[in-house]
């Protein structure tokens, strides 16, 4: 198993899981950094494309974490190179009113990868236990019961042919200080900058309780939870990007086999 993998049942306190940690990819120069993210987006955009061509296969990446620990660099970085045809970016943001007159997964069934899909979730259904719980959109007799419905949504969708990885970006509460603050002072940056963000900040506490509860009731063998160190860009980068391709490797893709006949084929 994965060393940032949730174990299944046990307990999460993620206060003590170090987001500097750097353990799997050690005294990384720069340029080593790039030479193996861009190996490693090389492998990707090659499994890419052989899960397009079979169309067998359907994967969904979950990108969950705190404003600022780097959903949107996450894919940037690594799907860079990835050919746009074949993986798509679902973003879920407050709900519509429309989208809040229906249960919480009816908005987001229809995002979910179809055969030779990758998909990846920038937010996610598990904003229903996160923001929801930390701001008691809903009493918590309703959402305290959506643990489970998310558990057996998610494996309905494995046993048919869906493979779900889920990440959560940990930083820590200094991190997203010096990130906060990078945004409100470099203008490329300003527009990312929400007034909101500072009150999500002073439940950061809430925030982390929440989320050690979705990691807890939700990492299963079939839908596995990974906390990966994020304070380092290019490490949470890198370990994202291995697990992908290690996970998609092991599904033994093949290219599918040529029309009979095609040998025989000239093309004039
Ligand atoms: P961003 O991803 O920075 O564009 O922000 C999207 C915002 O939408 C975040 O503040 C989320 O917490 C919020 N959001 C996403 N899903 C939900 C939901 N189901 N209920 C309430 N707020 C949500
Ligand atoms: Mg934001």
């Amino acid at each position: 198993m994965h060393p940032y993998q949730v174990k299944i049942g046990t307990q999460v306190k993620l206060s003590e899981i170090d987001p500097n940690d750097q353990s799997l990819f050690p005294k990384l120069t720069k340029k080593n950094y790039f030479k193996a993210l861009e190996k490693l987006n090389t492998q990707l955009e090659s499994l890419q494309e052989l899960l397009f061509a079979q169309g067998k296969h359907r994967v969904l990446v979950v990108l969950q974490a705190m404003d600022t620990a780097g959903k949107d660099g996450t894919i940037r970085s690594v799907f860079d190179g990835v050919n746009p045809l074949g993986v798509k970016v679902a973003s879920f943001k407050k709900p519509t009113p429309d989208e809040l007159a229906h249960d919480y997964l009816w908005r987001v069934h229809p995002y979910v990868p179809g055969n030779g899909e990758l998909v990846i979730f920038n937010r996610s259904h598990y904003e229903d236990v996160l923001v929801v719980r930390v701001h008691n959109l809903v009493p918590p007799e309703k959402w305290s019961k959506r643990y489970e419905h998310i558990n057996a949504f998610e494996e309905m969708l494995v046993d048919e042919g869906t493979t779900i990885l889920k990440f959560f970006l940990h930083i820590d509460k200094d991190e997203q200080k010096a990130r906060l603050e990078e945004r409100l002072k470099e203008p490329s940056k300003q527009w990312k900058f929400a007034v909101g963000d500072l009150d999500e900040r002073k439940r950061w506490d809430d925030y982390m309780q929440a989320y050690e509860a979705v990691l807890e009731k939700t990492s299963k063998k079939h839908a596995p939870w990974f906390i990966i160190p994020a304070n380092r860009k290019w490490y949470r980068n890198l370990v994202i990007s291995q697990i992908l391709v290690d996970t998609l490797t092991s599904l033994n893709m093949e290219y599918p086999a040529p029309a009979p006949g095609l040998e025989n084929i000239v093309v004039e």
